[in-house]
């Protein structure tokens, strides 16, 4: 495998005009199913949500779609519980969602001409851990050392910006999503970039895509420039993170933080509010 560091350079030198015509020929136009926002049957690689099989009508609004970044379980013993939704989100992304959370809920208190009482969010309304590798403490809490941070979900696994009314999803923090919602269902064949639900069910040159009923649908060449310049920046943003993450590991942090859960970025160890273990 390549290094990191020469996959960066690889990243750094995708060209904009090349990936958008890959996303052209292969196609995508939001259905709004909202299957990339919420969670998921074990069964389904990213598919529609557990409760309607065929999919419904809602979710992330036309260019507001978004991504499960990681595969589900496959465990067949896992039964019928949606699996949470699972997307990478890198910490300057993390405070930005922070911002948009309390601009959100001002502007929303506004509107509905309730008292605006401004509210304060924090990282852990944002962002949780990214599960894998933790283990359950006997309180009930996830526990031990884990890398990168997961968009925080509610008790149905689902992203906690995704809402629903009317029969219609939305994204309410769209100017503020992460990369990852940006570029659903794309990746890039770059070692170290993330794959979002598992295997590539296209791929066309430089661009794979992935498990989503709005495949195939055209898409117009300004939409898929905007695509293909976020795919790129997320390319290079995701191994600019994974070489600071490996810089940055310190076995001797869960010594130091007066926590049993540390989570590694590329800012260095933190704990589960997002204050650095040394801080
Ligand atoms: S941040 Fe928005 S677009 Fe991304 S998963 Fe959550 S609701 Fe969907």
């Amino acid at each position: 495998m390549e290094s990191l560091e020469s996959e960066l350079a690889a990243a750094r030198e995708l060209e904009i005009g090349a990936l958008a015509d890959a996303i052209e020929s292969i196609g995508f136009e939001c259905t709004r199913c909202g299957g990339c926002c919420t969670g998921y049957a074990p069964d389904e690689p990213g598919g529609a949500p557990v409760d309607e099989p065929g999919g419904k009508a809602t979710g992330a609004t036309d260019d507001e779609a978004t991504v499960s970044d990681e595969s589900p379980s496959s465990d067949p013993e896992a039964g019928d519980d949606p699996e949470p939704h699972t997307a990478t989100v890198f910490p300057d992304e993390v405070r930005e969602l922070v911002k948009a959370a309390e601009s959100t809920h001002e502007e929303t208190a506004e509107s509905t001409h309730e008292e605006a009482a401004t509210v304060a969010y924090d990282w852990r309304d944002v962002a949780r851990p990214m599960p894998y590798g933790l283990s359950e403490g006997p309180d009930g809490q996830p526990v031990g050392e884990t890398f990168e941070w997961a968009l925080a979900t509610d008790d149905c696994g689902d992203c906690t910006f995704y809402e629903e009314s009317d029969g219609q999803g939305a994204c309410t923090v769209h100017d503020a999503r992460p990369l990852i919602c940006q570029t659903y269902p794309f990746s890039v064949a770059l070692g170290g970039t993330s794959q979002p639900m598992g295997e590539a069910v296209d791929a066309e040159g430089m661009v794979r895509a992935h498990e989503c009923e709005g495949l195939g649908r055209d898409i117009s060449r300004e939409d898929a420039e905007a695509v293909a310049a976020a795919l790129k920046e997320r390319a290079v943003r995701e191994l600019e993170e994974a070489i600071g993450v490996r810089d940055a590991y310190d076995p001797t942090a869960a010594d130091r933080a007066d926590s049993d859960l540390v989570v590694f970025d590329s800012e260095g160890p933190k704990r589960h509010d997002g204050e650095p273990v040394d801080g």
